[in-house]
């Protein structure tokens, strides 16, 4: 069998401490996760059906990728998240442990958003996906192996904006958890290896602007920093 135009590599970033990349499939995200950062959006944080929308595999930027300033906004917006990995396939009927169980391990990332098509697209009850789901707009870091640093239920999460503190929060703050995201997620999709999750962000977003340096962390698990061009 022959393909009639050449095939693209998959998307991939590195899995540290190996000389191995995890080659992506699909991109997942959750929005309005953490209490403070729905309120500061004029939303009432409480619990309602989880909110997921994609963004394309190829518009995952890893460590060290360049990230252009994307067109049709003059307000991109930084969003520090959890990136949650899944290293094999789960069967719809999953249970948590199954679930648990297929998460291959943790980055921390930047869910970038075109803030002004975003509110104009919420104010006029549109789709999400021209403001979150353009190239280069889901930053992540490296993957470390749960095997290495567990399945994380608290912790710090932060973004500096050119060394200016910004964002700051802790994992233990999210209005649905890892495994109840996945659940969640899988009855949907059901999860394939590759895939990925963007697990929210903190309170604390603004613009970023060319040339400005976004450095994110998660304690324990990653640290990352990228520059606008
Ligand atoms: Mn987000």
């Amino acid at each position: 069998m022959t393909y009639i135009i050449p095939v693209a590599p998959p998307a991939s970033v590195p899995v540290a401490d190996t000389d191995s990349r995890f080659p992506i499939r699909r991109v997942f995200c959750i929005g309005k996760n953490y209490s403070d950062h729905v309120r500061e959006m004029g939303g009432d944080p409480t619990r309602e059906e989880p909110l997921f929308f994609i963004k394309p595999a190829d518009s995952v930027v890893g460590p060290g990728g360049a990230v252009p300033y994307p067109p049709h906004t003059e307000n991109l917006h930084f969003e520090v998240e959890l990136v949650v990995a899944i290293g094999r396939d789960v069967d719809v009927n999953a249970g948590l442990e199954r679930v648990v169980d297929a998460v291959l391990g943790y980055g921390i990332g930047v869910d970038l958003t075109r803030r002004d098509m975003q509110s104009e697209a919420k104010k006029r009850g549109r789709p999400w996906d021209m403001s979150k789901s353009f190239d280069a707009s889901a930053l992540c870091s490296s993957l470390h192996l749960a095997d290495s640093v567990g399945h994380p239920e608290r912790g710090e999460i932060g973004l500096d904006l050119d060394s200016e503190p910004r964002q700051r929060g802790d994992i233990s703050q999210m209005v649905w958890s890892i495994p109840e995201m996945l659940i969640a997620l899988n009855s949907l999709f059901p999860l394939k290896a590759g895939d990925l999750l963007y697990t929210g962000t903190p309170s604390g977003v603004g613009p970023v602007t060319r040339g400005q340096t976004l450095e994110v962390w998660a304690d324990g698990i990653a640290r990352e920093a990228w520059t606008l061009s």
